[in-house]
């Protein structure tokens, strides 16, 4: 415990001390282990520190048979050593304002509605809880996340103390410690009593600001998403720049974003079902066109379009082999260096369009399927659509 320096003051970013030992673990990765340390590991939820031991890197740290290996890159220091060390305090800061965040808004969900934490996960860029809930309302999810930010802007001492299995009847804990001995406890008075045994803060105003982002559920479970401190205000800049970008895009105020917004969509919607209005009218038009008013039973109807898509195309081919039922139809399309082709027969005609076109995609590059009387397909090619129906022609 002496060596754990993080407990005796968890603001302690530097450190003057000795190596220990230096070796290899079971799976072949370099520790090193220091008489006292200022680098917190892996555990209760709160990832490992970061930072420099002398120039070497610390890239984990965990703590194993009551050891604390500091795992690093290559074995270059020397035990024995005298070496400086200092962790990534940003990142440690951060982890500091998030883990206390999750105590008081875990004891919050507690105080207002009586719902339990079930976990925490606590991650570089996400913090959630899980509660052991089936559903919440976005009502208490107001309420709680007032709760503690009152807690925060109160600025209470957060207390830590260490005690014995005797001693815990003494505390209103929120559940059970896991561990027999070296209890620790994070105390908020009046609030909040809880074994754990991550780095926080000294007073709840440190965590700055919480806000719950969002809620789900998870497999009879509600999942908070929330953030504290640093966290926030990196959320207010991202989410701020899109608002701002949007409110430019659609030249409206930010209270009218949402309505700007709605038109917009409303419009749009418009614009496709006029879009595909008149898309009906033109093929209605080319079916005219191309079989003409009066039927003259036609064996075949072939055709180069420029820019067409294959469902109008496809449309169209159908409207045709059931007027034309003797008829075979050959449709290719050049729509941005790729030719899609279209081939369909009415029900008189005896020819094989899935044969067919296993014939013509392969010119093409192309891929693609269908059955006897339909079939359709595409691919790259430098080859115009009118070369093409040539090729076709001497098949
Ligand atoms: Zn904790």
């Amino acid at each position: 415990m002496k060596q754990k320096l993080f407990y005796q003051d968890s603001y302690r970013q530097t450190l003057n001390t000795m190596v220990v030992d230096q070796a290899k673990d079971d799976f072949g990765r370099w520790y090193v282990l220091l008489d006292k340390t200022v680098f917190y590991p892996t555990g209760g939820g709160q990832p490992h520190d970061s930072g420099l031991i002398k120039d070497v890197r610390v890239i984990d740290v965990e703590e194993i048979g009551g050891e604390i290996r500091h795992y690093i890159a290559e074995p270059t220091l020397e035990v024995g050593e005298a070496v400086d060390i200092h962790i990534d305090w940003t990142r440690r800061f951060d982890f500091m304002q998030q883990h206390a965040g999750q105590h008081i808004l875990t004891a919050s969900f507690v105080e207002l509605f009586g719902f339990q934490t079930i976990s925490f996960h606590l991650g570089k860029e996400l913090i959630t809880i899980d509660l052991d809930i089936k559903a919440i309302s976005d009502e208490q999810l107001n309420a709680t996340e007032k709760r503690a930010n009152q807690i925060i802007m109160e600025n209470r001492l957060i207390e830590t103390k260490w005690i014995t299995k005797d001693q815990l009847s003494d505390y209103p804990l929120r559940k059970q410690v896991a561990v027999e001995e070296d209890i620790r406890l994070v105390i908020i008075p009046e609030f909040d009593y809880n074994g754990c045994g991550g780095t926080h803060p000294t007073s709840t105003g440190q965590i700055g600001l919480l806000k719950i982002l969002s809620s789900e559920k998870q497999q009879g479970k509600v999942r908070v998403h929330f953030a504290c401190g640093g966290r926030v205000l990196e959320q207010l800049n991202r989410k701020h720049k899109i608002l701002q970008e949007v409110t430019s895009l659609l030249s409206a105020p930010e209270e009218g974003v949402v309505k700007a917004m709605k038109v917009l969509m409303e419009n749009g919607k418009k614009t496709e079902k006029m879009l595909n209005d008149s898309n009906e009218l033109v093929i209605a038009y080319e079916l005219k066109e191309l079989i003409g008013e009066n039927k003259i039973e036609r064996q075949s109807i072939e055709r180069v379009f420029q820019q067409r898509s294959i469902q109008d195309l496809q449309k169209l081919a159908r409207l045709i082999v059931v007027e034309e039922t003797k008829c075979k139809v050959i449709f290719i399309a050049e729509n941005d260096g790729l030719l899609q082709v279209v081939l369909a027969r009415g029900n008189e005609n005896q020819e094989n369009m899935k044969e067919l076109a296993a014939k013509i995609l392969p010119l093409i590059n192309g891929k693609g399927g269908g059955s006897k009387s339909f079939a359709q397909g595409g691919g790259s090619t430098d080859m115009s659509g009118d070369e093409l129906l040539k090729i076709i022609h001497e098949i």
